[in-house]
């Protein structure tokens, strides 16, 4: 049993980062462990959690598993969980309870937890205390390894835990199975070393690291291969990307390069304001195969909270980076991340927040109300903002936010945009969904065989969080 340690999980050390390319193997014995088995999981949280599913069904695939979409019908349950916020913690206890009940019935149903609440020691603490009837419990970084730690719960008949505080390394050989056909998740870094004040991700996911350049384009490239139409490069922090190794090849080198691949559709999240460089901006400018979208998370318009947050920007260099990248392209849609009720924001803090919404006028924004982490250091910080007055700012703030992803949204009524199509909308029969380059969900009355097209679409009605349009020759 190895179980989480916050003091480990926050260390950063100089050590270079190893790259593993045969790690993940699997014996004849383990191949038979799925047979005639079915597997459930329920994924929470962020792309990159979406992303580690698919890892995780390649590999349940590998031992023979196959997939149900009723937790009921499965024998082996698993919950990949987000430790994010207090809700996304809350859901998954909730979801606990109802594998309990089910458990109950069909004794035999092997259930685990994984992901990003796995990593947290209080997590682990509390399942240890009242949730030790779970069979299995491991993090994030150690995916490739969840045959054996199925094995040995199994053979042992009790809760195996495997998770590891360590800084992480790099394991190419995991294999995928991707949701999609026509678009794809390529993980271009792990980890993150920022440490925003609020933020529980680098003790869950470990030191930056990101991939050497030549095993990102070959996924690329066997993705343009295999017909996909749209690739996003994920990481925490991906105009970070490079940073860590030792090669002089940095995110605009990547973005360039897996430009030539000839992919239709690049996309990236999420950006961070303080490593994102006028290189970037001209490489998304002179490569129309890069979309001119871009997440920016500005969490807070006041210099007081972003100091205390510890995000390493102003107000005023933010709004510098932003009016630079809407002037270099104009077509660009500029989202971001905003968090209400930071300990210490008063109303003037928030009437700053207020303030850079109207400036910006951003095309949607994900707002949240700030939630404490334990052993991050906002924890300790004195919360002084009421729920009330916190839930009082979110109102506000959405309604301002929606306004503006309204106006947005108005400007493209009449207009002809590429949408890539992906598959049926619940707007009724005969209508597909997609998005557009700039990251706008578009319903299409068309038929099902333009799914995994890019087409020409004609937006006829506009409405706040969705566009409505018609193929156009
Ligand atoms: N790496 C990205 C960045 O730096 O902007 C964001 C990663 S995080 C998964 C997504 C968003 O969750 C953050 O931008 C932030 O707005 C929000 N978030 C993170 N920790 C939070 C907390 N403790 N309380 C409320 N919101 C939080
Ligand atoms: Fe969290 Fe900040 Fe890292 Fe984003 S940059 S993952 S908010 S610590």
């Amino acid at each position: 049993m190895k179980t989480p340690n916050l003091v480990e999980a926050r260390k950063r050390t100089k050590n270079p980062v190893e790259v593993l390319t045969d790690n993940y193997k699997l014996t004849e014995e383990l191949k038979k462990l799925g047979l005639n088995k079915a597997y459930f999981i329920k994924t929470y949280g962020c792309q990159m959690n979406e992303h580690d599913t698919e890892n995780i069904k390649a590999i349940l695939e590998d031992m023979n598993f196959h997939e149900v979409d009723k937790m009921e019908d499965a024998d082996l349950i698993l919950l990949n969980t987000c430790a994010i916020r207090e809700n996304a913690h809350n859901k998954v206890f909730g979801m606990i309870g109802r594998i309990k009940h089910l458990k109950e019935t069909k004794p035999h149903t092997i259930a685990g937890i994984c992901g990003c609440m796995a990593q947290e020691e209080v997590v682990v603490d509390e399942i240890l205390n009242k949730y030790n009837w779970l069979d299995i419990v491991f993090g994030t970084h150690n995916i490739h390894n969840l045959p054996n730690i199925l094995a040995t719960s199994l053979a042992k008949k009790e809760l195996e835990i495997e998770v590891l505080s360590i800084e992480g390394d790099v394991i190419e050989n995991i294999p995928v199975k991707r949701d999609s056909l026509y678009k794809a998740w390529i993980n271009i870094m792990y980890g993150c070393d920022k440490f925003c004040t609020y933020c529980i991700v680098p003790y869950t996911r470990g030191k930056q690291r990101s991939r050497m350049p030549e095993f990102i384009i070959e996924e690329a490239q066997n993705l343009v291969n295999e017909g996909y139409q749209e690739i996003t490069l994920l990481g925490q922090n991906v105009n970070a990307y490079g940073k860590d190794l030792d090669i002089n090849y940095c995110m605009e080198n990547l973005l360039e390069d897996v430009a030539k691949t000839g992919i239709n559709r690049i996309r990236f999240v999420t950006s961070h304001p303080w490593d994102f460089t006028d290189k970037m901006i001209e490489v998304i400018k002179n490569n129309d195969n890069i979309m001119p979208y871009i997440h920016l998370p500005i969490q807070s318009g006041s210099n007081k909270i972003l100091k205390l947050m510890g995000r390493r920007y102003s107000r005023e260099s933010y709004l510098e980076l932003y009016n630079k990248i809407k002037l270099a392209i104009p077509n660009v849609s500029i989202t971001t991340d905003i968090i209400v009720g930071f300990p210490g924001e008063t109303e003037e803090d928030f009437e700053e927040t207020l303030d850079i919404v109207n400036s910006c006028k951003f095309d949607s924004a994900f707002t949240f109300i700030f939630s404490k982490r334990f052993g991050t250091p906002a924890a300790k910080m004195v919360d002084d903002v009421s729920l009330e007055i916190k839930n009082k700012r979110l109102q506000e703030l959405n309604e301002l936010v929606n306004n503006y992803s309204n106006l947005a949204n108005q400007k493209y009524l009449n207009k002809i945009v590429p949408v890539l199509l992906e598959g049926s909308s619940e707007k009724g029969e005969n209508t597909l969904f997609g998005y557009t380059d700039t990251m706008k969900m578009v319903n299409v009355k068309t038929d099902k065989t333009n799914i995994g097209k890019i087409v020409n679409v004609k937006i006829t009605d506009v409405k706040t969080w969705s566009l409505d349009g018609e193929i156009c020759n």
